[in-house]
C-alpha cells in the first residue's frame, strides 16, 4: 500500500508578531496555524510530520520550544527544519548550499544539538530551507545519524541535490534515504512543461485528486509526500513585514476537502498515512523498500484541464509571483485581441 505522508514546514521569517502570525495563527481568538492544521489531521484521523525551523531559536529563543511542545503534546511527529540565515545572521546565504561543507556542518550540528536538547531526542528526519540542499548535506545528515532527509525537489531551482537521485521513488545516497517532495506534471502546452508539488494549499482540488489517483493508478511509487506550510491559512501582507491581515477561507476549506477525499482512500486501503518516524520504522523492517521500484512522473490530467488549473493557480497567486503574474497578463492580453478581432469582423 502507498504510504501518505503529510509534511508541514513550521516556520516565522518577519513581521512584527512572527510566531503568531506565522506559526500559531491567532486571529479574533481563533487560531488558524498549526492547531488548526492539527484539528484537521485528527478529525480525519491523519498523524501530521511537522518540519519545524529550529535555526528560529536563535532569533526567538525559548518560543521555539513552545512550538514543538505543542505539536509533540499533541501526538504529531516532530522533525527538522533549518533556514541557515537564522542561524548566520546572514541574508545574503538563504541556502545551505551556499555554505562550505565545514560552515554546514557547524550549522547542522548545532541545530540537531538544539533539537534534542530542547525535545530529548534526535529528529529521524530534515528539510533544508527553501529545499537548498546539495550533496554535502546529504554527507553532514549521515554523520549526524539523521535518517531521512526530504530536501530533494525535482526541477526546483533551490534544490543543488544534482544530479538529483531521482523523481519522485526513495533513493539511497551515503546511506541516507532520500524522500522526495512528491511532483507532478502541472503544465504541457507548447512546449513549455512544469513541474509542482502536490501542496494541499497550492493545487486546485480537481487537479489534486487526479494528481492522486493517478499515482495509485500506476502502482509505481511507494511514497507519497505532500506540503503544507504553519501559515497556509493565512492571509498576509506581502507587500511589507509578512504580517497578518486575515484568514484564506478558500484555502482552509479546500484543505479540509482534500483531507477527506484522502481519508476516503485510506478507508478503502489504496494508501496508508504515516509519519517520517513510522516510515523509517516500516524502511527498517523492510516493510517498504528503497530503490525496488520504477520511477514515475504524474499528471494532472489533459492540456485543457493543465491549462485552466495553471491559471486558477496563477491568479490566486498574482502579484506575489513574478511568473504567475506575467502568465495572467499574457492570458489577459490574449483575451483583449480576441474580443477585438471579433468585434472588427462583427460591426
Ligand atoms: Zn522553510
Amino acid at each position: 500500500m502507498i504510504k501518505l505522508l503529510i509534511t508541514i514546514d513550521t516556520e516565522a521569517h518577519r513581521g512584527k508578531n512572527p510566531i503568531n502570525d506565522w506559526i500559531f495563527g491567532n486571529y479574533k481568538n481563533k487560531e488558524y496555524g498549526i492547531n488548526k492544521i492539527m484539528d484537521l489531521l485528527d478529525i480525519f484521523n491523519f498523524k501530521g510530520t511537522f518540519f519545524l525551523d529550529i535555526a528560529e531559536y536563535w532569533t526567538y529563543g525559548d518560543a521555539i520550544k513552545e512550538v514543538g511542545e505543542t505539536i509533540l503534546s499533541r501526538g504529531h511527529d516532530l522533525e527538522m527544519h533549518i533556514h541557515p540565515d537564522h542561524f548566520t545572521k546572514n541574508k545574503n546565504r538563504l541556502f545551505l548550499h551556499q555554505y562550505s561543507w565545514k560552515e554546514q556542518y557547524n550549522i547542522i550540528n548545532a541545530c540537531t544539538s538544539k533539537f534534542k536538547s530542547l525535545f530529548g531526542f534526535i529528529p529521524v528526519a530534515f528539510r533544508a530551507g527553501k529545499y537548498g540542499a546539495n550533496y554535502d548535506t546529504l554527507n553532514i545528515l549521515h554523520e549526524l545519524g539523521i535518517k531521512l532527509d526530504f530536501s530533494a525537489f525535482y526541477a526546483n531551482n533551490w534544490c543543488k541535490i544534482n544530479p538529483l537521485l531521482s523523481i519522485n521513488s526513495l533513493s539511497y545516497y551515503d546511506n541516507i534515504i532520500e524522500v522526495p517532495v512528491t511532483v507532478f506534471k502541472s503544465f504541457d502546452l507548447l512546449k513549455v512543461n512544469r513541474v509542482d508539488s502536490i501542496s494541499l494549499d497550492g493545487c486546485n482540488f480537481f487537479e489534486f485528486c487526479n494528481v492522486i489517483n493517478n499515482v495509485i493508478e500506476s502502482k509505481k511509487l511507494d511514497v507519497i509526500v505532500l506540503m503544507l506550510h504553519s501559515f497556509s491559512f493565512i492571509r498576509r501582507d506581502y507587500k511589507y513585514l509578512g504580517d497578518m491581515i486575515g484568514i484564506n477561507w478558500h484555502t482552509l476549506k479546500k484543505v479540509q476537502r482534500e483531507l477527506k477525499f484522502l481519508n476516503e482512500l485510506c478507508n478503502k486501503k489504496l494508501i496508508e498515512n504515516v509519519t517520517a518516524q513510522g516510515l523509517a520504522k516500516k524502511i527498517e523492517n523492510q516493510e517498504v523498500k528503497v530503490e525496488e521500484k520504477d520511477d514515475y512522473l504524474p499528471s494532472s490530467g489533459g492540456k485543457i484541464f493543465q491549462y485552466l488549473c495553471t491559471l486558477e493557480r496563477s491568479y490566486l497567486i498574482f502579484g506575489k509571483n513574478k511568473k504567475a503574474t506575467l502568465f495572467i497578463l499574457f492570458n489577459l492580453i490574449g483575451v483583449i485581441m480576441i474580443a477585438t478581432i471579433l468585434l472588427f469582423f462583427l460591426f
